[in-house]
């Protein structure tokens, strides 16, 4: 299974580079674009792509990890400053990354499916797997990898081995997929679903159909449903076509569906070929079950006869995309990924893994590999290379074929014959204060481990998606004008959402600097392996120390602070300490008026012990139109005043007054650096009510203890608050006032989501617990419940409370456990 190699001139001559290439004989084998994600260095070749950052940007710290080999397209870096390394400059990176992918590809004569639609590719391309591996070798695209980059990477894992081929491609605006087609050449078309409504990128419904159907434009078979095609009138490719509809004429006609009463199964029977026939799907929601059809059409159009292809569908396994990151026992922090186990998965999960910075020690808990195609010896020497290139400190295998491997790997390493061992002997290995990331095999059930492993707390859980907090962020970057930083606030515990969870993303993605109220938060961040600039808006002189000794720079609001300030600094011997100069512009809250500038200016100027870094102001109503003249106002006294900071201490200083609803209301406000708070977990008044760029962070859920069916008249909860006025159902769920869930949502105000439907709370609020009105849901108990998320949302809440979002978020009490995810 090792990769083809390509020589640096073969690439060269591929991507139709000029080449500087004094290490001629170098062999490539993996592909990088990101500096903070190498592995396998001596075999890699990097692309400067161009993308939200200047990729060129990163060549040195590659460089510095002992990369050599470099495509770029600035010729300032060809070479640069790097005569020791091989560099090919194109006109285009990426186009020269595709380009050299679609040779790769080239190379395999073995059936490809392409699978695109809106929704259901990576679940369909999941189930194919699953369904096709008794008789195919089959690589596929890692996890979602379906965009422009995802794309060329996921084509480059073919190797000699495989036999099947299954690749999904996404694109978001027109003129995308002819580039993908290109790479992926796919010889089976998947058509999962249209959606209807036509999104941005795209003129028209008719549009976005002609764009995704370039997909298959050389294909021998494609497999679609009429339904998603209706109204398209261009020609419909493909050398031969697969049909599935319900209730209409189509190749495979599905004619009716039931629901097993144990809810866990639908039944279909349809009609193939002029024959009967059916079909167990272990899914119900509708989702699940197009996308299972759209499995079975495939099945059928490849030659599986329909008892086969019933018979595989029926042992479908769920797909779980989700990698957590959740506190565990002893101080550990426990990683679960749940996406199903190989090389590339692992690899990927290795990369979140290194990113943890809150521990020194990072140990990976990993089953037997299940083996495509590769012999055991070379899978585990690639293991064994990836655990060295990606720092893993410590190996524990679990499995009888992983232990055989134990002389291959130069870690520490512990190795159990199966999980029940592993478990028996958990205590000895004394696992604590460490990062641990669980990668297993399905049927070594790892969700026992990760429960032994994860502290046991009461079940109501904020989950914090990571993706769309990276989503956010970039979204904000994107508003900004060219070079102005950013600093993210992650005060309050990150607006509840968590501390150094929160920050080590922040870090990862190169933020340029941190915000925290008190100087307690930000030692704790250092404690975690945070090494982000960090500005502390509420300084107190008795923590001036402590916030020296961990590097942590004050606010100085007042001649009373920066006297206090200087004081400790002197007695430390420190010079040029950074310190940021607050202004107050309006909101007479802390900071320096104009007037007191006089007093200030030369004492800036007199002093060595301090350095300006910054000088700021924060504006009062940045997302109020009625408040816009008052806005101005502020600005224009910001930029005299910070000019005169500027003249007075004779270097340039850092400006910023922009807070979330400025960035995009307010260019003019974003000065060289903006402090983003609220938009990086999703709101922005300025969005409210319109379709919005950011993505919902946080989702609060609980569970249902006891269901009570009760009569008319009767009363639920304290002072018989609640009364049902006509026999109904009463659920009581696990979170009340000392979670964050206000006592004011009693009694009809509040609403969550149970099984999808929106229900009343009914009863005044309890302190752990609240009773909801379930009458006509068809509920059990044990069922999740939706306190907020994207439906219910925090927007929502907050407005039935009379209160803003930030309360509502930074209000949910430490005891709700915190979860983080990717998907
Ligand atoms: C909290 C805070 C911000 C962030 O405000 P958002 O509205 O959440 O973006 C910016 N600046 C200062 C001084 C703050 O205290």
């Amino acid at each position: 299974m090792y990769h083809i190699s390509y020589s640096i001139a073969e690439v060269s001559k591929l991507i139709d580079a000029r080449s500087f290439t004094p290490i001629s004989n170098a062999a490539l084998h993996t592909l990088a674009f990101d500096s903070r994600k190498l592995g396998d260095i001596h075999h890699a070749l990097f692309f400067a792509l161009q993308g939200r950052r200047n990729g060129h940007e990163f060549i040195a710290e590659a460089y510095d990890a002992g990369v050599r080999n470099f495509v770029v397209s600035d010729e300032r870096f060809f070479p640069g400053k790097y005569t020791d390394a091989n560099f090919l400059l194109v006109a285009d990176t990426l186009q020269a990354l595709q380009m050299l992918t679609a040779h790769h590809r080239s190379l395999f004569d073995i059936p490809v499916i392409g699978i695109t639609g809106s929704n259901g590719k990576t679940i369909v391309k999941e189930w194919l797997y699953q369904l096709l591996a008794p008789e195919k070798n089959v690589v596929r695209s890692p996890k979602s990898y379906n965009s422009q980059i995802g794309v060329p990477l996921s084509v480059w894992a073919m190797s000699e081995e495989h036999t099947m081929a299954i690749f999904e491609a996404g694109v978001s605006r027109s003129g995308e997929m002819s580039s993908l087609e290109e790479i992926i050449k796919p010889t089976i078309g998947i058509l999962t679903n249209i959606g209807q409504a036509h999104n941005e990128g795209f003129g028209s419904l008719e549009e976005k159909i002609a764009e995704k159907l370039k997909l298959f434009k050389d294909t021998d078979l494609f497999i679609y449903s009429p339904k998603y095609l209706q109204g398209y009138t261009g020609d419909i490719p493909g050398k031969q076509q697969f049909t599935w509809c319900w209730n209409g004429k189509a190749d495979l006609e599905i004619i009716d569906g039931e629901i097993s009463e144990d809810n866990k199964f639908q039944f279909l029977r349809g009609k193939y070929l002029g024959l009967d026939v059916q079909c167990l799907i272990p899914f119900t929601d509708a989702a699940s079950v197009e996308n299972a059809i759209c499995c079975w059409a495939t099945m059928l159009a490849l030659g599986y006869s329909p008892l086969i292809a019933d018979q595989r569908i029926e042992k479908l396994q769920p797909v779980r995309m989700r990698l957590e990151l959740k506190t565990g026992i002893n101080n550990c922090s426990v990683i679960d990924d749940s996406y199903s186990l190989d090389i590339s998965s692992l690899a990927i999960a290795l990369d979140f893994l290194k990113q943890q910075k809150q521990h020194q020690q990072r140990t990976l808990i990993l089953s037997d590999i299940p083996e495509a195609g590769t012999d055991s010896e070379t899978l585990y020497t690639q293991v064994a290379a990836l655990l060295e290139n990606k720092k893993v400190d410590r190996l524990i295998g679990i499995g009888s074929e992983i232990g055989k491997h134990a002389g291959k790997f130069g870690i520490s390493h512990a190795f159990f014959p199966d999980t029940a061992t592993f478990l028996e002997n958990l205590d000895e290995l004394g696992l604590a204060n460490e990062s641990i990331l669980l990668k297993g095999a399905r049927r070594f059930e790892f969700e026992r481990i990760s429960k032994a492993l994860t502290q046991k707390v009461h079940e109501t859980v904020l989950e914090i998606n990571l993706n769309a907090l990276e989503n956010n962020l970039n979204y904000y970057k994107s508003q900004l004008k060219p070079g102005v930083k950013i600093t993210t606030m992650v005060k309050a515990f990150s607006y509840g959402s968590g501390s150094f969870e929160i920050a080590n993303l922040l870090q990862f993605n190169k933020v340029d600097y941190l915000a925290v109220a008190f100087a307690d938060e930000g030692v704790s961040l250092r404690s975690s392996g945070i090494t982000l600039p960090i500005m502390v808006m509420n300084p107190d002189v008795m923590g001036f120390d402590t916030m020296i000794d961990n590097n942590l720079e004050p606010e100085i609001y007042s001649l009373r602070v920066l006297k206090d300030f200087i004081a400790v600094l002197n007695r430390k011997n420190r010079e040029d300490y950074p310190v940021h100069i607050k202004l107050d512009t309006g909101m007479h809250r802390l900071g320096f008026v104009g007037t007191e500038l006089e007093a200030l200016l030369p004492e800036l100027k007199a002093t060595k012990v301090v350095r300006v870094k910054s000088a700021f102001s924060h504006l009062t109503s940045s997302e109020d139109p009625a408040s816009d003249d008052f806005t101005r106002q502020q600005i224009a006294l910001f930029k005299e005043w910070t000019s005169l900071i500027e003249s007075a201490v004779g270097y340039p200083v850092i400006k910023h007054l922009a807070n979330t609803s400025a960035i995009s209301r307010w260019p003019e406000a974003q000065f060289d650096m903006v402090r983003l708070g609220i938009g990086l977990y999703g709101i922005d008044s300025v969005y409210q009510g319109k379709a919005s760029p950011l993505e919902t962070v946080a989702t609060l859920k609980t569970s249902i203890s006891q269901i009570k069916t009760l009569k008319a008249g009767e009363t639920v909860g304290y002072n018989r608050r609640g009364v049902l006025r006509q026999d109904g159902k009463v659920a009581t769920v696990k979170i009340g006032y000392a979670d964050g869930y206000n006592r004011k949502l009693g009694n009809g105000t509040g609403k969550m989501m149970v099984r999808g439907k929106v229900v009343p709370t009914i009863g005044s609020i309890c302190m752990d617990m609240c009773m909801l009105d379930i009458t006509g849901v068809d509920a059990r108990e044990g069922d999740e419940v939706i306190v907020f998320n994207r439906d219910i949302s925090v927007e929502w809440i907050a407005e039935q409370l009379g209160t803003i979002p930030y309360e509502i978020l930074t209000g949910i009490s430490q005891r709700v456990k915190r979860v983080y995810y990717y998907e």
